[in-house]
């Protein structure tokens, strides 16, 4: 057998493979390189082109653009009306932003567990969750799959809670033949480059709703509206109010002119994508040391990552030994998520270990492979052999 490369062995790979990274070509630099020479490169028509184009992809009404995918979660609550007092639930196994949104408007996060199948928040958790304080829940379609949002907004609708679905995951994913992003009240996105369309940093709140639109459209400037109709007064054609306590989260024409093209791209990205998910599923799923992703069977998932769970009964040594020798392999894997609640600001904050035990329990089993569009064929198949290599040498 093969030594591994940590070993002393010769590794996989010469050269070192990211998990995730942006595919931009030369008509992408065109196009920034025309919104350059234009009149307009910020608050200019490329954003309303931009967010018209995924709005109209996402099958949604209205989409507001934003400077990240943060900002675009921190407008979306705003939106929602959550206030001090206020408690909204959301998931451990994400991205500490979807978390944080709910602290910025100075409420509470409450975590519900996850189902130990999909990885995605358990509606029943949810249901548990509830309290008179509860005021709306932010479900993260985890690695691009789609929660089950119709289990989701039944129990919003029975409690009378607002959701805003985390779909910085999950731009292209489909939930009973229908795109994701306009299943619930608001869906967020991000466009940070390791996402499916890169705008170098970039959000986007989408909805349904003329209400939630205004509002998002004020916080993202300030809270400063010129629209006749908005105004309590009007004092002249100069004349403009603050009516909330907003922010600048604009997004640049420059940002919206490379998401326009990125676009254009993106059912080429989820080919791709799936294509190489299904490579991974086809070269794990008979390895009994591994458990591959599950899909519930009425959803098509992005794949923004692919990510594997380690059976660790199976195997001589824990996660941590198995991460190191596939990054001895030069396989840029990864960790998604350490649950929110276990980072020191929130711990400081009383949130204790033992919160959400399948959410922990995954969590000191998950590896994330690589994967993204601008990837051969030949690094999927380096990154399989790696694996199978790494694995093959630990099992017990
Ligand atoms: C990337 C990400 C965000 C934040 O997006 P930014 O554009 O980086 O601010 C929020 N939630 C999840 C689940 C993410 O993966």
């Amino acid at each position: 057998m093969d030594r591994l490369a940590i070993k002393g062995g010769k590794p996989v790979r010469k050269t070192y493979l990211p998990y995730g990274r942006q595919w931009i070509d030369d008509e992408d630099i065109e196009e920034v390189i025309e919104t350059l020479k234009s009149d307009y490169i910020t608050t200019g028509p490329k954003i309303k082109e931009f967010e018209e184009k995924v709005a109209a992809y996402t099958g949604t009404k209205y989409a507001v653009a934003i400077s990240n995918g943060t900002a675009a979660l921190h407008a979306a609550c705003f939106a929602a009306g959550v206030r001090p007092g206020d408690e909204v639930i959301t998931t451990p196994m994400t991205f500490a932003a979807s978390a944080n949104c709910i602290l910025y408007c100075g409420a509470k996060p409450v975590f519900a567990d996850i189902d130990p199948q999909t990885y995605n928040i358990n509606p029943e958790d949810i249901k548990r969750k509830i309290t008179s304080k509860t005021k709306a829940i932010i479900p993260v379609h985890y690695t691009g799959q789609p929660v089950d949002i119709d289990e989701i907004n039944k129990i919003a609708k029975q409690y009378g809670l607002i959701v805003i679905e985390d779909g910085a995951h999950a731009l292209g994913a489909e939930y009973k033949g229908e795109k994701v992003g306009s299943q619930s009240d608001m869906m967020t996105l991000s466009f940070h480059p390791v996402k499916h369309i890169t705008t170098g940093e970039g959000g986007m709140v989408l909805t349904n709703s003329k209400d939630f639109y205004e509002k998002l459209k004020l916080f993202r400037t300030h809270g400063i509206t010129r629209d006749e109709n908005l105004l309590t007064k009007n004092e002249g054609p100069w004349y403009y109010e603050q009516q909330y306590l907003g922010y600048n989260y604009r997004m640049t024409d420059i940002q919206a002119a490379l998401g326009i093209s990125q676009m254009n791209k993106l059912n080429k990205f989820l080919e791709l994508r799936r294509k190489y998910a299904q490579m991974y599923n086809d070269a794990f799923k008979d390895i009994e040391e591994l458990i591959i992703p599950y899909q519930l069977p009425y959803t098509n998932s992005s794949w923004h990552i692919y990510v594997l769970q380690l059976r660790l009964e199976k195997l001589k040594v824990g996660r941590r030994e198995v991460y190191e020798a596939l990054l001895k392999e030069n396989i840029g894997v990864n960790v998604h998520y350490i649950p929110v609640y276990y980072h020191p600001y929130y711990q400081r904050l009383g949130y204790k270990k033992g919160l959400c035990p399948n959410a922990e329990h995954l969590y000191e089993r998950i590896i994330t492979l690589p994967l993204f569009p601008k990837m051969t064929e030949e690094d999927i198949n380096d990154v399989i052999e790696a694996v199978k290599k790494v694995i093959n040498y630990y099992k017990k």
